[in-house]
């Protein structure tokens, strides 16, 4: 069983206001008297979302910055943070305090502080688990379910390089040709996702429906369209690429299927947003003001489902769209 059905099964029946809207969407929204808040959780496994050699800072920033990013895939503002640590063996106070000189640059970088937590140690490996809470300043979120056929389809920055740098970190044989300066690139794309905040603030109001790619463009892209009630056509050869990926992509065997790993890799923590084709003008020149790249990949269509389309137009057959978590049955 994956993730989502046993979220489906299991949780959305105890989830009843509309503040968790269903739990399909990257945070909940609880609207007070004068704000709304933004709520989201993410757990972190040593072995699954960071390495065990990892350096420590590098896990607390990424522990923050995955929970930043849900933040922005609703387009709030950060508040503030509560962090559960259930420290494994190997963990002492040096390695702790490496964790939390981490996380005081990157409060002062997102201007969030820590609220509370909780703290364990144990025999296992390390766990660790960030509850975020941000403002929506009384802007209109950005949700997965609005959507609409004729709107266009963005990401921001480059996607891939996370899935790559893990690729990198892990020794994998494909990547081992690569220079020492993409190397140092991709890894710290794997290690320090860069939460698109300010552009998702831009977007308010403006943007129909967002989500941030955590689990892979083309699986993250199908959550917009099933919440939306609609389809997703993305065209391949559009999604960006760094120029690491680029290198990457031109000593592959089968270009094509190359190109899909990175669209389903994980990892890269962008914006993938919706938007009216008549603010196209507006939408490229506020992520110039923000100073953060954007390409169209797509459009949203009437016939449910992510179609994802090659050079000539042609559909593409997945086999494999996301990382997704599972269970024994
Ligand atoms: P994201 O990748 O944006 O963090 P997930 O794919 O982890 O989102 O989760 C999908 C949705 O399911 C979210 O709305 C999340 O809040 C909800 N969810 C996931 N696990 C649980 C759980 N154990 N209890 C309640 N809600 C959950
Ligand atoms: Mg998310």
């Amino acid at each position: 069983m994956n993730e989502f059905d046993i979220i489906a099964r299991h949780f959305k029946p105890l989830a009843k206001g509309p503040e968790a809207l269903s739990l399909s969407d990257d945070a909940a929204l609880i609207r007070l008297e004068n704000k709304t808040l933004a709520i989201a959780k993410d757990v972190l496994i040593e072995g699954v979302h960071f390495r065990p050699d990892d350096p420590p800072g590098a896990i607390a920033k990424k522990a923050l910055r995955v929970n930043l990013s849900d933040l922005a895939a609703m387009g709030a503002e950060p508040m503030g943070y509560l962090l559960g640590c259930a420290w494994g063996g190997g963990w002492g106070e040096a390695e702790i305090a490496a964790f939390t000189a981490g996380l005081a640059e990157d409060q002062q970088q997102f201007n969030v502080a820590l609220l509370g937590g909780d703290t364990t140690t144990h025999d296992g490996v390390s766990v660790l688990s960030v509850t975020i809470i941000g403002d929506m300043k009384n802007r209109p979120a950005l949700l997965r379910s609005n959507a609409e056929p004729g709107d266009d389809v963005y990401v921001s920055g480059a996607i891939g390089d996370g899935w790559l740098g893990l690729r990198v970190l892990n020794g994998a044989a494909d990547v081992l040709h690569m220079n020492s300066d993409q190397k140092a690139y991709l890894a710290d794309r794997y290690h320090r996702p860069r939460p698109r905040l300010a552009l998702a603030v831009a977007l308010c109001g403006v943007a129909r429906a967002a989500i941030d790619v955590s689990d892979g463009l083309i699986g993250d892209a199908r959550h917009i369209a099933r919440q939306s009630k609609c389809g997703i056509e993305i065209n391949l050869h559009a999604v960006p690429q760094s120029a690491a990926a680029e290198d990457w992509l031109a000593g592959s065997q089968d270009e094509e299927r190359a190109r899909l790993s990175l669209a389903s890799g994980g990892d890269d923590y962008e914006l993938l947003f919706t938007a009216p084709r008549e603010r196209r003008k507006e939408v490229e020149r506020l992520a110039q003001d923000c100073g953060v790249a954007i390409s169209r990949i797509g459009a949203v269509v009437a016939e449910e489902g992510v179609c994802v389309l090659n050079a000539e137009r042609d559909h593409i057959e997945i086999a494999h769209a996301g990382f997704e978590h599972t269970t024994a049955t």
